[in-house]
């Protein structure tokens, strides 16, 4: 079956077409500044040239219209016509309490969606947005909806709720919900199949280490905490996110810089991290990579302050979990950055990890890092969303 996942932001679509028995991308790429000037897409099918065309795209219906026309031209195309599209699988990142798994979407569904917009208030209505538009276009194709949060509903109250007044949970759900579901359950999943072992005899350690970034804790199969919170600003530093802080800080900042308390949370978001961090340096570990070996000193504390953060949440999912098997690297950094990983390979070594130097210098493959010695498999493992997400798209419609 011919799969067309869909991840929609507010101003951007990302598309993936994969042959579900090959569980191969047959093509892919992304609409960008819809519904600004200078909108583009950039089109590459399989093993072929990756092509960008600047045309305008007031909305998100012009752009899957036009994803339609490229996965169908008769050049850079790899399909004859719409009919050849079985499903849609939509990312959308919140699902509240709603939502423990993936679900065909049904005018109940999107309503349901739609309750959770408070809570997402920058993705989930550019997810469904991405959803009408596909309906529009493709009204006689089934649709999927995939939840970053779905994966993290088995956490249990004592890791869900935050000490706060009750009342705040039942009047407006505030709780840790978690993100980057998708990826956490496929590379644990991954993992297990890598060592021959059932998810479910292991205690998983996932460190997900993208732009956004998150650390789970997998037991026997169920995530019970991760890092990510409300929202995903919680947890670790991030490229632009401050990860964990003292709350009173916005206030105090608010007050010391004449600013509001929103304006404080929206540079938490977009302006702190490692780009904050680094004094403005730059979010990508590239740059700041190459910077700390030119001998910048920021940018070196920058990169020990984010393996340290990394590292004390490992420690405390070991804990979390009594002990822990596996621990796994994935996204961008995870899977690139050897010498991050080797950063936080020092506040990890007391578990057993027994990390081989050489190993961890492979990039982008799925590696077991640790020695025949060693008590916890160290792994990288590539993450893919968007194969997870043609997964259970292809389960459901079955
Ligand atoms: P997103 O959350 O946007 O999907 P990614 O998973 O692509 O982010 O991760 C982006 C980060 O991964 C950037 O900081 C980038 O520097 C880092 N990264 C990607 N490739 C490499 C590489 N080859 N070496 C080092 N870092 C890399």
């Amino acid at each position: 079956m011919n799969i067309l996942v869909i991840n929609c932001g507010s101003s951007s679509l990302k598309y993936q077409l994969i042959d579900s028995e090959s569980e191969k991308a047959l093509a892919k790429g992304l609409c960008e500044r819809i519904g600004i000037d200078g909108s583009a897409i950039t089109h590459q099918p399989a093993g072929g040239e990756k092509v960008t065309m600047e045309t305008d795209m007031p909305d998100h219906t012009v752009a899957v219209k036009l994803v339609i026309e490229k996965l169908t031209d008769k050049e850079a195309g790899v399909i004859g016509s719409l009919d050849e599209i079985d499903a849609v699988g939509h990312r959308i990142v919140h699902g509240g309490e709603k939502f423990a798994s993936s679900v065909i979407i049904t005018e109940e569904v999107l309503k349901q969606v739609e309750d959770c917009n408070d809570l997402a208030p920058l993705h989930n209505p550019a997810n469904l947005v991405g959803i009408n538009s596909c309906k529009e276009v493709m009204p006689n194709v089934p649709m999927v909806g995939v939840f970053d949060t779905a994966f993290h509903q088995t956490m249990p109250k004592k890791a869900y709720m935050y000490g706060l007044p009750y009342e705040y949970y039942e009047k407006h759900k505030v709780r840790r919900y978690g993100f980057h579901g998708t990826s956490h359950d496929f590379v644990s999943k991954r993992a297990a199949e890598i060592l021959g072992k059932d998810r479910k005899e292991l205690r998983i350690i996932v460190c997900h280490l993208g732009n956004g970034a998150s650390v789970s804790a997998v037991k026997y199969g169920e995530s019970i905490d991760t890092s990510m919170g409300l929202t995903p600003l919680e947890g670790l530093i991030m490229g632009t996110r401050s990860g964990d802080i003292d709350p009173a800080i916005i206030t105090f900042i608010a007050e010391k810089e004449k600013i509001t308390a929103e304006e404080v949370l929206n540079i938490c978001n977009k302006k702190s991290g490692v780009l904050g961090l680094s004094g403005g340096l730059s979010s990508d570990f590239r740059d700041l990579g190459q910077a700390a070996e030119e001998g910048n000193e920021k940018a070196k504390d920058t990169l020990e302050a984010y393996a340290y953060r990394v590292g004390k949440y490992i420690g405390a999912y070991a804990a979390a979990m009594n002990g822990v098997d596996v621990i796994v690297f994935t996204a961008g950094i995870g899977e690139n950055n050897a010498q991050v990983r080797e950063m936080i390979g020092q506040y990890i070594g007391f578990l057993g990890t027994n990390i081989d130097k050489e190993k961890n210098k492979l990039r982008g493959e799925e590696v077991i890092l640790s020695d025949g010695n060693s008590k916890v498999a160290t792994m990288v493992i590539p993450t893919n969303e968007e194969l997870a997400i043609a997964r259970e798209t292809v389960r459901l419609i079955k």
